[in-house]
C-alpha cells in the first residue's frame, strides 16, 4: 500500500506526517490541524496567542490558559529542575535581546544583557493547577516556547496518531523526528553543511530524535559564534564545545528541553543525566569530532567524518 504524506508549514519549519500501510489521510489531517493551533496558541511571534497574552499580563496576575499550555509549563519547569535552570522557559528576554543581535549583526551592551538575564528565572512562572492559571511574577519577563514547543507537538501529534489506530508513521517537525510503529532510518543533519544534508543516520523504532545546535540561525563576530541558544547564567549564546547534540528516547517534549540544555551544558556534564534518564545522545564538538552514547552504536550510521 502506497504512503499518504502531509507536508505543511508550522513552528517556524517544514513539517511531515507520513503514514504506512493505510489508505486514509484523515488521521494526519487531524494530527496536522493539531499542531497548527498549537502552533497559534503556543507562539511568541503571535500578539494574539495566549503565550503573548501571559507575556502581557506578566507582574499583573493570573491568566487562564488552556490544557496544553498548562502541560508545556509543567513540564518545562520539570526539565529546568532536572537541568538546574540551564533549560529555562522564561528566557524569554534573552531570547529576543539574542533575537534582535543576530538579526542586526550586532552584539548587546552589557547592561541590556545584564537586565534580561535579571529578568530569567524558570521559579518566577507560578501555575495554579486548580483553575488552569498560570503567572509571571515580575513585569518585563516573558516565556519563550521555541526550545520545547517542536517536542511537545510531536508527543501530540503521535497520540492523536495511535488514537486513530494508526501503527506505522513518521513525523517529522523540522528535524524533531517520531517514529512510530517499524524501524525506519531517518537523518542527522550535518551542522557544518546547509539544511538537508545529513553527518549520519539513525535507524529508529518507536521513538524520538531531537537536534539542537547553534548553526541554523547566528553570526559570527571577533571570531566567536553566537546563535540562538543562550546560557541563562551568562545571558550570553551558549559556548560549551558542542555544534549540535541529539538527542534519543521516548518522550519528545522533554528530549526537546533536555537536547537545548545539554547544547549549553556540554557533554560530559550531561552524561550522568542522560544516563539516568536511558537517553541516547549523538554529540558533534567543534573540534570534529562525532560521538555517540554506547546504546545508539547498533543503529547508527556515520556517513563521513566532519571536516573530511
Ligand atoms: P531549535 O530552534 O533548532 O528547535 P532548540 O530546541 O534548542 O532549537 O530551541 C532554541 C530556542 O529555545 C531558541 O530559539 C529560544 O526560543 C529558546 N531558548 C534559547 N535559550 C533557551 C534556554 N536556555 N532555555 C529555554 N529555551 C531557550
Ligand atoms: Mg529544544
Amino acid at each position: 500500500m502506497p504512503a499518504v504524506q502531509t507536508m505543511f508549514p508550522a513552528l517556524g519549519t517544514v513539517n511531515t506526517i507520513t503514514l504506512y500501510d493505510t489508505p486514509q489521510k484523515l488521521p494526519a489531517d487531524c494530527a496536522r490541524s493539531l499542531i497548527c493551533s498549537l502552533d497559534r496558541s503556543l507562539s511568541v511571534f503571535r500578539p494574539d496567542s495566549e503565550i503573548s497574552r501571559l507575556n502581557a499580563r506578566a507582574g499583573c496576575g493570573w491568566t487562564e490558559i488552556s490544557p496544553d499550555a498548562f502541560s508545556v509549563f509543567r513540564e518545562s519547569l520539570r526539565c529546568s529542575e532536572l537541568t538546574d535552570g540551564a533549560f529555562d522557559v522564561t528566557a524569554g528576554p534573552l531570547s529576543a535581546l539574542w533575537r534582535d543581535a543576530i538579526r542586526e549583526r550586532k552584539l548587546p551592551s552589557a547592561r541590556d544583557i545584564r537586565r534580561a538575564r535579571r529578568l530569567t528565572g524558570y521559579r518566577d512562572l507560578q501555575l495554579d493547577d486548580m483553575n488552569s492559571r498560570a503567572r509571571l511574577r515580575k513585569a518585563g519577563q516573558s516565556v519563550d516556547l521555541g526550545g520545547i514547543a517542536k517536542g511537545y507537538a510531536a508527543g501530540r501529534a503521535a497520540g492523536i496518531l495511535r488514537d486513530a489506530g494508526v501503527s506505522n508513521a513518521v513525523i517529522n517537525l523540522g528535524g524533531t523526528v517520531g517514529v512510530l510503529g517499524r524501524a525506519q532510518t531517518v537523518g542527522i543533519q550535518d551542522p557544518c553543511r546547509p539544511t538537508g544534508t545529513p553527518l549520519g543516520s539513525l535507524t529508529l523504532k518507536d521513538a524520538f530524535a531531537v537536534t539542537s545546535g547553534g548553526y541554523e540561525r547566528g553570526f559570527t563576530i571577533d571570531g566567536v559564534r553566537r546563535h540562538h541558544i543562550i546560557d541563562p547564567r551568562t545571558g550570553t549564546p551558549s559556548d560549551s564545545g558542542l555544534l549540535s547534540v541529539t538527542l534519543v528516547g521516548r518522550r519528545p517534549a522533554e528530549l526537546d528541553a533536555l537536547a537545548t540544555a545539554v547544547f549549553i551544558l556540554g557533554a560530559e556534564a550531561s552524561m550522568p543525566l542522560l544516563r539516568e534518564r536511558d537517553i541516547g545522545a549523538v554529540f558533534v564538538t567543534e573540534e570534529g569530532g562525532v560521538f555517540i552514547t554506547p546504546d545508539l552504536s547498533p543503529d547508527f550510521k556515520l556517513y563521513r567524518q566532519k571536516g573530511a
